[in-house]
C-alpha cells in the first residue's frame, strides 16, 4: 500500500499495487512501472519508474499525418455527438494535436478554436488552421482570452493530466450555460482489459497517468459538477493484427457489445447548475 494524490479526494489516498511491470521482454520499455488502485474510488493510477516522467513534448505528428483518413474516421463519432447536442456554435478542442478533428468541425461550419501544448503538433495544426490554434494549456488560455464555448472536446487527453479537478474547473469557466464537454478516453471496464491486464494495448503507462472504468469516470464527473448525458463504447479494430488474432478480438468485442461496454468510452457531459 502506498499514498498518492487521487481524483476522488484531492488529497492523498491509499493505493494498492494492481499491476507491476517486472522482468518484461515485449513490454521492456514499461519495466519498473507500477499501476496502483485507489482503495477509496477504484481508479487506477500509473507510478512510473524513477527518471521516466511523462513528457508532454513527446511528438506524435508523424502518427497523425501518416494516415489522416484513418484519424478522420476515428474522429467522426465525436463530430456526430457534437452535431447531435450542439448543432451550431463555438467549439474548443483541448489537446487538438495536428488539428485533424478541428478540420472536420470547420467543414461542419463550427466556430473552432484549438489548444495544443506540444510545440511540434501545434505548428502542424497552425499550418492547417491558422491563428485559431494556440500553443498553450487551458489554465493559461483562460487568463488571456474571454471567449466562451458551446462545446469543449477532451479527446484522449484527460488521462494524461495529473490534476484533472483543476483542469475541469478551468473548462467550466469558459463553458456557456448549457454547454457540453465531449470526452473520449480508454475504459478499463471491458472484457479485453480483464483478460489482458498489463498487456492491454491501451494502458500505455508511459503516457496515461489515470485509467478509468465506467463507475470511476461517472463519479469524477459528478464530483466536478457535470452529468453524463450520452455514453457510447467502441473497440479497436486491430486491423494490422494477424487474422487468427483478429477473430479472437472480434469475439471479445462481441461480448463487450453485449455488456454495453468497450475499450474506449465517448461521453457527453453537461455542466450541472
Ligand atoms: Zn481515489
Amino acid at each position: 500500500m502506498f499514498k498518492s494524490g487521487c481524483v476522488c479526494c484531492g488529497t492523498e489516498s491509499d493505493f494498492q499495487e494492481y499491476i507491476r511491470y517486472q522482468n518484461e521482454t515485449v513490454f521492456s520499455h514499461y519495466e519498473g512501472t507500477i499501476i496502483g488502485k485507489c482503495v477509496t474510488c477504484g481508479t487506477l493510477k500509473t507510478f512510473p519508474k524513477i527518471n521516466a516522467a511523462f513528457d508532454p513534448q513527446e511528438n506524435h505528428t508523424r502518427v497523425y499525418e501518416k494516415d489522416i483518413r484513418k484519424f478522420e474516421k476515428l474522429f467522426q463519432p465525436i463530430v456526430d455527438k457534437i452535431k447531435r447536442h450542439k448543432p451550431t456554435g463555438r467549439i474548443l478542442d483541448v489537446g487538438c494535436a495536428t488539428g485533424i478533428l478541428l478540420s472536420l468541425l470547420k467543414k461542419e461550419r463550427y466556430d473552432i478554436t484549438g489548444i495544443e501544448p506540444n510545440r511540434k503538433e501545434y505548428l502542424k495544426a497552425r499550418k492547417r488552421l491558422g491563428s485559431r490554434v494556440v500553443n498553450t494549456t487551458i489554465n493559461i488560455y483562460i487568463r488571456k482570452h474571454r471567449k466562451k464555448f458551446e462545446g469543449i472536446i477532451y479527446n484522449h487527453v484527460l488521462e494524461h493530466i495529473e490534476d484533472i479537478t483543476n483542469e475541469l474547473k478551468s473548462a467550466k469557466k469558459i463553458l456557456k450555460p448549457g454547454g457540453i464537454i465531449v470526452i473520449g478516453l480508454p475504459n478499463t471496464d471491458n472484457i479485453i482489459f480483464s483478460l489482458r491486464k498489463k498487456y492491454w494495448e491501451f494502458l500505455m503507462p508511459t503516457q496515461h497517468i489515470w485509467h478509468f472504468g465506467k463507475k470511476q469516470i461517472r463519479e469524477l464527473m459528478q464530483k466536478n459538477g457535470f452529468k453524463i448525458i450520452d455514453a457510447s463504447y467502441s473497440d479497436d479494430d486491430r486491423f494490422d493484427y494477424p487474422l487468427a488474432k483478429r477473430i479472437y478480438f472480434k469475439c471479445l468485442s462481441f461480448i463487450n457489445r453485449l455488456l454495453n461496454t468497450g475499450e474506449a468510452q465517448l461521453l457527453v457531459v453537461l455542466k450541472t447548475p
